[in-house]
């Protein structure tokens, strides 16, 4: 998708999604570049931040606030198709209910 050349979504969703994004220890940042963040719709639900265990790079956080479980970040799409998303498999979507079980329950 074209993320790039559209607006992205800027405001706080309004109902909880039902699934979410969550990085796993796979995620290597992308050596900078990373691909997820250009394929996510909403502005500011995908950044970078330091990754401890590999401090010359870093890795990509998800703001559960903002993410509407669009999917676009990841590669799998339905039927085994591929999406343009993260090529590392570094991305979980997780029920809300095991997210919240897992993180605690979202604040609105
Ligand atoms: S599921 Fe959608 S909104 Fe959530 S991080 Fe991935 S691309 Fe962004
Ligand atoms: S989640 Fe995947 S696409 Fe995004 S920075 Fe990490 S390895 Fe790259």
């Amino acid at each position: 998708m074209a993320t790039k050349e559209k607006a992205k979504r800027n405001v706080q969703r309004k109902r909880k999604p039902k699934i979410l994004a969550v990085i796993n220890d796979a995620c290597t940042g992308c050596g900078g570049s990373p691909i997820c963040v250009t394929e996510c719709p909403v502005d500011l639900c995908m950044y970078e931040v330091e990754n401890p265990d590999a401090p010359a790079f870093n890795r990509v956080h998800v703001d559960p606030l903002l993410c509407i479980g669009c999917k676009k970040c990841i590669t799998k799409g339905p039927m085994d198709t591929l999406l343009e998303g993260c090529p590392w498999d570094a991305i979980d979507m997780l029920p809300l209910d095991a997210y919240e079980a897992e993180f605690g329950t979202l604040p609105y």
